[in-house]
């Protein structure tokens, strides 16, 4: 019998890709998704093992994570039961939508923005409204509030501040879009430590509809461990919470989150690390001939160029791997890199400099 397999799928199968990297996940210079360049010092890599040997591995861990949730939720000086733990935050972006969307249900979405928000909502059958950035790559928060009204959205996911483009949307603009829609807005702050802009928590005991998602994944380099976290009121939390994967969090991620966070110095040094880097690359690429830099809020700079699709093969003949994202809505001819070590960084620019000719 011929069989067809896509029958047996679901339809919304067919208008979605399996996540991928252009370029791959290996080079000698790796700058393409936006990961902390520092690894974490051996003696605290082996203090968490030596924990983690001591734990029961034959053992579930916890249903929900309550020893990670607990230590994060003192951490920023929450209740616990306004957090919850998830296996990076993709998981808790698959929780979260699966908990909000469906078919009937619409979701706003700035475009461009990261690209598994719409992912999901095409997978769960929701439509989709999209609000396309300022050609600055900024925000356009008069339009995100006008359509979330008009439409009558039920969910406004806003990564702020944004990947792929460095932008972030104010405080003061989360507050007016989170108390003018009546839907549920999430707040992807993934970049939030590497932001001028401050955090949109303080603004959960105002809105029962706001939720805000971090990642230990960036500042806190732990892209390896896969930890990330929701925050909201405790009662939208327990609902949200209700399609969690459970068990999703392993003892290990538990235990390494508990260590960073008692050295949080650690990150702080590399933070300010990556911002002076990051300002002076900046400043130094807008005099690089045919380079044109855009500001950001996070760890990764993007610049367009004459042609990204050279710039980005001329790179990668160079062992350095940016990310190509041309492909995007107002992003022709950007490349995004994260920042590296100090020698990465200069081996980037030398070679942007040395593909574009020198200086302007
Ligand atoms: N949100 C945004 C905006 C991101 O850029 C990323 C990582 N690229 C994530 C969420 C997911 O991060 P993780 O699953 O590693 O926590």
């Amino acid at each position: 019998m011929q069989r067809d397999i896509m029958r047996y799928l679901n339809p919304s199968l067919r208008d979605i890709a399996a996540y991928s990297v252009e370029g791959g996940q290996q080079a000698a210079i790796k700058l393409n998704q936006n990961e902390s360049p520092f690894d974490l010092p051996m003696w605290l890599k082996e203090a968490i093992v030596s924990e983690f040997v001591r734990e029961p591995w034959n053992r579930y861990p916890d249903i929900l994570p309550y020893r990670g949730t607990k230590a994060y939720a003192d951490f920023l000086g929450v209740p616990a039961e306004g957090v919850m733990m998830g296996n990076g935050s993709n998981e808790l972006l698959y929780t979260i939508f699966l908990a909000c969307l469906g078919p009937g249900r619409k979701i706003l979405v700035p475009d461009p923005s990261f690209s598994l928000y719409e992912k999901l909502a095409l997978l769960l059958q929701a439509s989709l409204v999209r609000v396309p950035l300022k050609a600055s790559l900024d925000f356009d928060v008069d339009a995100i509030i006008q359509s979330a009204q008009e439409e009558s959205v039920d969910f406004v996911v806003l990564s702020s501040p944004n990947n792929p483009t460095g932008k972030s949307i104010t405080f003061d603009d989360i507050r007016r879009i989170a108390s003018s829609c009546d839907a549920l807005v999430l707040v992807d702050e993934a970049y939030i430590e590497f932001s001028r802009q401050d955090s949109a928590l303080p603004l959960i005991e105002e809105f029962p509809n706001l939720v805000v998602l971090r990642t230990m994944s960036k500042a806190l380099a732990l892209a390896g461990m896969r930890i990330g976290f929701a925050i909201g009121r405790p009662e939208l939390i327990a609902e949200i919470a209700k399609p969690k994967i459970p068990f999703a969090s392993s003892r290990l991620a538990e235990i390494t989150l508990m260590h960073v966070l008692e050295n949080y110095a650690i990150v702080t040094d590399a933070v300010s690390y990556i911002l002076n880097v990051r300002d002076e690359l900046y400043g130094e690429l807008l005099s690089v001939q045919g380079v044109e830099p855009f500001m950001s809020d996070t760890n990764f700079l993007v610049i367009r160029v004459p042609d990204a699709d050279a710039v980005f093969r001329k790179l990668i003949g160079r062992g350095i791997l940016v990310r190509n994202v041309s492909g995007y809505h107002l992003m022709k001819n950007c490349l995004r890199f994260n920042i590296g070590l100090p020698d990465e960084n200069s081996r980037l620019l030398d070679a942007l400099l040395a593909i574009n000719g020198g200086m302007a």
